[in-house]
């Protein structure tokens, strides 16, 4: 008999069902008035929840001046967080605002402030192009401007030796690499203050992912084109496992992919809604045309669920 295997932690983060919720909630408080609610840029990278805000009428902004001349009354900050320049920005137009930034972020935000006002170097170890660091370096800089963003192992040579540092990663970095630059870094620094800033939602999924990898013959990680714990995500399952794919939708599934595997495993990024997850299963298993027995697979340890 076939088994799908599904990561415990598949699918949203606390974060992004907070974000949702701040959402959801702003809406229902127009009460008839024509208020205009927006986003400053997609809320999840899932295209289905964007859907359905857009049912709401709350539509996707690509930037402040969109906002302002679609005389946007409310904007809605994004998980990610957003600049200080932004935030600012959105002030001086006078806009309402909704902060649905994640508090893990918010916590990374207020220790790279901390770290410039007491003068160290702070390097941040993620996507310098990823909202979220954007986010955090735009605080930091306030204050300081030393400053440094590194997304690999590879790039703390590029830093002087013997500064006094502090570190923290992006909410979603690989917690395992992190360690590494950290213990790197350690090495050439004079003194290095380390933020653990990855949030336990993204070592959860990404444990439970590379369990999963190992324990399939095949893989589907459901998630957004543009998120990046969902590409994380990929990356750890495709080193254990060649045969991984992934989808945003149920309607992407391939039945070449799984067909003829014992063990076909399922994870999903922190933006995808549980129905999709669900969905993705009920079309492997018709495609698969007999009974298949499900098991929720953990880091730690594989329970039977049915
Ligand atoms: S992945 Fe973590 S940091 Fe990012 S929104 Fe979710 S809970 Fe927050």
């Amino acid at each position: 008999m076939a088994k799908i295997l599904l990561a415990e932690s598949a699918g949203f983060c606390f974060g992004v069902e907070r974000a949702i919720a701040l959402a959801y909630e702003t809406a229902s408080h127009q009460n008839g008035h024509s208020h205009r609610i927006a986003t400053l840029g997609p809320l999840i990278h899932n295209p289905e929840v964007v859907s359905s805000l857009e049912e709401r009428e709350i539509y996707s902004m690509e930037n402040l001046e969109q906002a302002a001349s679609r005389k946007v009354d409310t904007l809605i900050f994004r998980s990610h967080g957003v600049t200080a320049e932004a935030e600012k920005k959105a002030k001086e137009l006078g806009l309402k605002t909704v902060d649905a930034t994640c508090p893990y972020v918010l916590t990374s935000q207020r220790y790279a402030v901390s770290a410039a006002k007491r003068g160290q170097w702070v390097v941040i170890v993620g996507n310098p192009s990823h909202p979220e660091i954007l986010g955090i370096v735009s605080r930091a800089a306030l204050y300081t401007d030393k400053i440094r963003v590194i997304a690999c192992l590879e790039e703390v040579e590029q830093i002087p030796s013997g500064l006094d540092a502090a570190i923290l990663a992006q909410t979603t970095f690989p917690p395992a690499l992190y360690d590494q630059i950290v213990e790197t870094l350690g090495k050439k620094s004079s003194s290095i203050k380390v933020y653990h800033t990855i949030c336990s939602a993204t070592e959860e999924r990404q444990r439970d992912s590379a369990k999963l990898a190992e324990l399939s013959d095949c893989v589907i990680v459901i998630g957004g084109k543009n998120s990046a714990n969902t590409a994380k995500l990929v990356d750890i399952c495709k080193k254990i496992q060649s045969h991984t794919y992934t989808i945003e939708t149920a309607s992407e599934l391939c039945s070449e992919w799984f067909l003829g595997s014992e063990k076909i495993g399922v994870t999903a990024g922190a933006s995808t809604p549980r129905s999709t997850i669900e969905e993705v299963i009920a079309r492997v298993k018709d495609a698969i045309g007999m009974p298949v027995e499900m098991e929720i697979v953990t880091g730690v340890e594989v329970c039977k669920q049915h």
